[in-house]
């Protein structure tokens, strides 16, 4: 026992104050941290701290603060030992240490008055000790932080569908009991009006009594202020329930969106996504509109009912029975009703696809003179809509056509039916009553009929909800996302047998993948068109991730590494890449946090962009506008090549980055390749051999196959297909001249 006691007081003290004891503190937290959260099944990456905490000792806060970022739910909070000793069960929990270090608590044992801890900076397999109050109590500051998942997480797994939409509301539990009971007292107040009218027909009128009619106006304003104040609050807590349903149901869905693999996008039309998710809109209007005042008139419905049958049992069967004719007449319209409407939403959203495509291609559009036949198709879709609207709005003008005489009845025919029972006596019901129950019955009619609306309405927003839910449930990725290893990266590479299929495609886009190539090698990749060698790159950022066979990353199959920690260890340049709003360093930096202007520049000088940066008028600040227009193709490219280079990735990939430029910028590029490949491994596919000469090997791709992998000169002797493509290439030049073009350039672009 004192053996094991004596360790971590040991560690405790070794760390404190002196040498580089304040780092190991700020390391020895977060690493504690991390752990914590490493049993909630969530890989953090302690580099993410560095960049967003600047302390030297991190506060319990601001390690909360991180965690929050992270999408877990962190509480620091000062505990006894008391406390402390009886978390036996519990998950780790961090302990701040007062040299500003911590420890990772992993066990209690209240019996033995003894708590076990591991030192975060350990290993995973360490043994963890016992402390006892007394040693406990000399180290530590009475701080822990406690991790737990964040709900969010398990949200973005929640299919998204009515009981997740029911989930949503009904976790605003008291807004809707604060509108519950503002509606019942509502309802009551209202009941007073008709008993008031009641009373003025009956005593007032008949024994002309002017201080009744006085008292009974004084009552009817009181009864007025409390109405409107009562009134004013219900839809003023209504508005502040529907905008936090309408924020939680925004940050969900676009969460839930990003982390749908890329794959998905690819095979849909982005318009038609747009639109599908957006239906999830309608079911909002829905909810915070229809449903919202159908269900509080039903607790008006509730106290007034008794109240019709007091005045009288005859006229309020009636009042109901024809009610529930309506709601009948409704119902049984529902189906065909929904299923038009079902056309109307389909046919809507046709069109808008044809309105997202013409505006994102509008240049091919224009270019292409394609104008007429678009207006077309979109006159075509046009009328679809028109007659699909047409026919819907002609069927919903029968029920409420059928339904408007018994509307009638309850509020006019039911005065006579209780004018024809006071005439004959079979009512004790006076004139004022029979007034004050017309007042309330209407009040009763219109819930019922709004109830049975909503049937039909539910129809249409369950269509609505499952467009959005075809798009949002689809198998996201983020279990690859935030699971999984988190190796350090090098770069080797390893193929083995990787074959590959496209969904919904026949022939294998890989066959038989084998090759491999050590840390630090520039790999050149060729080929003809459609040979596979984009596909190749796509395995390797975790794009497509169900092929067969193997692929490695330094020896860890690539399906065990963290997709997040994957793609943030390479750099990826493609032929047309995107650049967001925002200034140059924005785009340089990704706004990835921690990340200096210093950090721009170095990768700008790196991709050769420093110089005509430098040359824009407002240089790092330069502002590029949507869709990059005011900077060249060039230009762009090496903005593209500075961003994937900042964060110092292992692995680059470029897939015909250089294609799309002129001779010049292209050789520029190339010489900052060189500088840039130092320390890494590089990819870069290519369809302009020249440009691959000096990489160390180059892999030969011929439908979907590795027909030779090898260095240029190699190559260019054994393998008859790069032979032809080199020869296609260089056959009007002389391939020295070929050869030796970047050099001059290479100077420049330093
Ligand atoms: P290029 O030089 O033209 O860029 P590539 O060598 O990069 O061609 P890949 O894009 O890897 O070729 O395509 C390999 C094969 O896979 C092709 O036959 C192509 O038709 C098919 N393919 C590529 N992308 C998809 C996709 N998203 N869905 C279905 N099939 C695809
Ligand atoms: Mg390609």
């Amino acid at each position: 026992m004192d053996g094991l006691n004596t360790a971590p007081h040991a560690a405790a003290h070794t760390a404190q104050p002196g040498g580089g004891a304040q780092v190991d503190g700020r390391r020895s937290r977060v690493r504690a941290v991390i752990s914590a959260a490493r049993y909630h099944g969530v890989e953090l990456d302690a580099k993410d701290f560095r960049g967003e905490i600047t302390e030297v000792t991190p506060s319990p806060a601001s390690l909360v603060r991180w965690l929050g970022e992270q999408g877990l739910v962190a509480r620091a909070i000062r505990l006894k030992w008391r406390y402390l000793v009886r978390m036996h069960d519990s998950p780790p929990v961090a302990l701040m240490f007062k040299d500003g270090t911590a420890g990772l608590l992993v066990g209690a044992d209240p019996t033995r008055n003894l708590v076990w801890l591991r030192d975060p900076m350990g290993s995973d397999g360490d043994v963890p000790v016992a402390v006892d109050e007394l040693r406990l109590s000399q180290v530590w500051t009475g701080d822990v932080v406690m991790v737990a998942r964040s709900r969010t997480q398990s949200e973005t797994e929640a299919p998204i569908n009515l009981p997740w939409l029911t989930r949503m509301v009904m976790r605003e539990k008291k807004s809707l009991r604060d509108i519950a009971i503002a509606s019942v007292v509502l309802s009551l107040v209202s009941i007073f009006p008709a008993l008031i009218v009641m009373q003025v027909i009956n005593n007032v009128v008949n024994h002309h009594s002017m201080s009744t009619l006085v008292s009974i106006s004084m009552i009817i304003v009181v009864l007025a202020v409390y109405e409107t104040l009562i009134s004013f609050g219900r839809r003023e807590i209504v508005l502040v329930l529907s905008t936090r349903l309408d924020s939680r149901i925004a940050l969900v869905i676009f969460a839930r969106l990003l982390s749908l693999p890329l794959e998905y996008f690819e095979r849909q039309q982005a318009g038609n996504v747009i639109g599908r998710v957006s239906a999830i809109y309608k079911v909002r209007d829905f909810i915070t509109g229809k449903l919202m005042t159908t269900f509080l008139d039903m607790f008006t419905l509730l106290v007034i009912l008794p109240f019709l049958f007091v005045l009288s049992a005859t006229l309020a069967w009636m009042t109901l029975a024809a009610a529930g004719l309506i709601g009948l007449i409704v119902v049984i319209f529902v189906g065909p009703v929904s299923r038009m409407i079902g056309r109307v939403i389909t046919a809507e959203m046709k069109r808008a696809a044809i309105l997202y495509e013409s505006v994102a291609g509008i240049r091919t559009l224009k270019t292409l003179a394609l104008e007429p036949s678009r207006r077309v198709e979109w006159d075509v879709a046009t009328a679809d809509v028109v007659r699909a609207k047409l026919d819907a709005g002609r069927l919903a003008n029968w029920p409420s056509t059928l339904a408007s005489p018994i509307e009638m009845f309850i509020s006019r025919g039911v005065i006579l039916v209780g004018a024809y029972l006071l005439l004959t006596g079979s009512s004790s019901l006076g004139a004022g009553g029979l007034v004050a129950f017309m007042m309330l019955g209407g009040r009763v009619a219109a819930p019922l009929v709004g109830l049975a609306k909503l049937l039909e309405e539910f129809t249409e927003i369950r269509a609505a909800l499952g467009e959005a839910g075809s798009v949002l449930n689809q198998p996201t990725e983020t279990r690859a996302l935030t699971n999984g290893m988190r190796p350090k990266i090098l770069g080797a590479l390893s193929f083995q047998d990787v074959m590959f299929t496209y969904p919904a495609a026949s022939s294998k886009a890989l066959d038989d993948v084998c090759f491999d190539v050590p840390a630090g090698t520039m790999l050149g990749i060729v080929g003809r068109s459609g040979s596979g060698k984009s596909t190749l790159t796509r395995l390797l950022q975790g794009v497509s991730r169900n092929y067969t066979g193997f692929l490695k990353l330094d020896g860890v199959d690539l399906r065990e590494i963290n997709l997040t920690h994957l793609r943030k260890s390479f750099g990826v340049v493609l032929q047309d890449n995107f650049l967001f709003r925002g200034t140059i360093r924005d785009n340089i930096t990704a706004n990835r946090p921690g990340l200096t202007l210093e950090d721009a520049v170095r990768a700008a000088r790196l991709a050769g962009a420093e110089e005509f940066i430098e040359r824009m008028p407002a240089g790092y600040e330069t502002w590029i506008e949507e869709g990059s227009t005011n900077i060249s193709g060039g230009q762009r490219q090496r903005l593209a090549i500075a961003r994937a280079v900042i964060t110092d990735p292992k692995l680059m990939i470029l897939d015909e980055a250089t294609s799309a430029l002129d001779p010049e910028s292209e050789a520029l590029v190339n010489a900052n390749l060189k500088r840039i490949s130092k320390g890494r491994t590089m990819v870069i596919v290519s369809h302009r051999l020249s440009s691959l000469v000096d990489c160390d090997q180059i892999l030969v791709m011929e439908r979907g196959r590795v027909e030779d992998i090898a260095p240029h000169h190699v190559l260019l002797e054994r393998c008859a297909i790069y032979r032809q493509l080199w020869l296609q290439q260089t056959r009007h030049m002389n391939p020295q001249n070929a050869h030796a073009g970047p050099a001059p350039l290479l100077a420049e672009g330093d």
